[in-house]
């Protein structure tokens, strides 16, 4: 911010005539003068990329009432260090940032008494009350600050709403939250209700490899512990933090088939039924081996001389990975445009700007591209078949149906004879009573995936910020719902 500052206190933009009476939102200020403006240059961009605006900030000058000085007179009159006279010692003025009157900032300019003794050092200097915390700015404009960052609002953007500092808009968000989320020493509530299923897993947070493992209630979404580290100990922290009573009323853990926190949790509560759900199983497929094998498939044809047949692999990635109900859709979708004449691609929910657009490129066969590619190539014709099966499985209405699907799923990938496949094959058949588990308890996995794009939403909002504290903290209330 850009300001030259002056001290004409008393000097008046508009004629008392045009003045208008308000609220002070200070209760115990006392308005000496008159107020002073300045236009201010604010950056609403990037410093690579500056947006400047132009701000009105309107500076209000007075001190505390008669009140509050002569009960700041009578309540030091005697030094509480060697029992001396005390008396008035100057003043000084303090900047508080205060509410917005529109788009202009206001602040206010208070006139604080101090006070000395008159044999030792002491002195003290008068507290305004109005003044949020040690921050230099006003309760009202604190209660500003929260309302703008109420439902996942930026620290920017509530900066520049308020005309307050960015770090200030952050450490009055987190001293709010950690109010809301701690008790008076600074622990973490316990879980609001008792869970009936937890979900643990791992998660990315920043850029670059910082890991966080998140428990949460897996029926309502909302995160009950974070901690920055991948390591099985996060689950005796959790226990150590639920209590026992809560912890024996939980039935079952929904987690991802690699980790060591099954174990972890089992051998804590032996009662706990593992669980591993939908979620985990697809990701561990598309993650370890789809997108392996069609990378290497790739490779084999571009090694074979097949350039055509390896481009179009690489084109169509979004072919072979997704489902071929999908497909369909978007083919029907496809031929619609063709049928309608449209040429252009645009993408769909557009109603106010209606224009014969179409949501995906008009014709273009997915699904028979689709069995072009897997009709020669078996590994991606496995591909095929085990994703449909995947799916299958899920839809089975009991354990034993539900396990004879899964048995299918083994054997296809083993005779595939591909390390990849077999992989698979060996996390399924190890992990089989966990997965058909899902059968007795239903337990979705919306909420775990639900967690992943809100890590992504909250962490876009806290950019640049790199209190970890705070991070998480903003992850506690967005899984909520934002209700602090
Ligand atoms: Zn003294």
């Amino acid at each position: 911010m850009n300001y030259k500052e002056s001290q004409h206190h008393s000097q008046l933009t508009v004629t008392p005539d045009e003045a208008i009476r308000l609220p002070s939102y200070a209760p115990g200020f006392r308005q000496t003068g008159g107020w002073f403006t300045r236009t201010a240059e604010i950056n609403t961009g990037t410093r690579a990329k500056p947006v400047i605006v132009k701000k009105k900030i309107h500076r209000l000058t007075g001190g505390l009432s008669a009140e509050l000085n002569a009960m700041f007179a009578a309540e030091n009159e005697v030094c509480p260090v060697c029992g001396g006279h005390m008396h008035a010692h100057g003043s000084e003025y303090v900047l508080l940032k205060h509410i917005t009157l529109g788009s202009d900032y206001t602040e206010l300019n208070v006139c604080r008494l101090r006070r000395a003794c008159s044999v030792c050092t002491y002195s003290v200097t008068q507290r305004i009350p109005f003044q949020d915390g040690s921050h230099r700015i006003t309760r009202a404009a604190g209660a500003g600050i929260l309302h703008a960052m109420k439902h996942g609002g930026t620290c920017k953007k509530a900066a520049i709403d308020c005309g307050i500092n960015r770090n200030i808009v952050m450490e009055v968000h987190k001293s709010h939250l950690a109010g809301y989320y701690t008790d008076c020493d600074g622990v973490l509530i316990k879980p609001e209700r008792q869970a009936l299923y937890l979900g643990i897993d791992e998660w990315k947070l920043h850029d670059g490899n910082h890991y966080a493992t998140i428990i949460i209630d897996l029926e309502t979404g909302h995160i009950l512990w974070i901690q920055d580290t991948k390591k099985t100990d996060v689950v005796r922290n959790f226990i150590a933090h639920a209590g026992d009573e809560f912890m024996k009323k939980v039935k079952g853990i929904a987690c991802d088939m690699n980790a060591d926190f099954a174990r972890a949790f089992k051998k804590a509560y032996d009662h706990l039924e593992i669980i591993y759900d939908r979620f985990h199983l697809i990701r561990n497929f598309n993650e370890k081996v789809i997108t392996p094998v069609r990378i290497a498939e790739q490779k084999r044809l571009k090694a074979e001389g097949r350039h055509e047949e390896a481009e179009r692999l690489r084109r169509n990635r979004y072919i072979t990975t997704s489902s071929r109900d999908t497909l369909k859709a978007k083919d029907a979708q496809g031929a619609e445009a063709l049928k309608a004449g449209v040429t252009d691609v645009r993408p769909s929910g557009q109603t106010l700007f209606k224009s014969l657009r179409s949501p995906v490129p008009p014709g273009d066969n997915r699904l028979e591209t689709y069995e072009d590619l897997i009709r020669d190539n078996r590994l991606l014709c496995a591909l095929d078949i085990v994703r449909e099966q995947l799916r299958q499985a899920y839809m089975e209405p009991d354990a034993g149906s539900m396990k004879k699907v899964l048995e299918g799923i083994v054997s296809v990938c083993r005779e595939t004879g591909n390390e990849h496949f077999k992989w698979f094959a060996k996390l399924v058949k190890d992990h089989l009573d966990g997965i058909i588990a899902y059968a007795v308890h239903r337990v979705t996995s919306g909420k775990c995936e639900g967690i992943v794009n809100l890590i992504k939403t909250v962490r876009r909002a806290a950019y640049g910020f790199k209190d970890t504290d705070y991070f998480f903290l903003r992850l506690l209330d967005a899984s909520r719902g934002y209700p602090a």
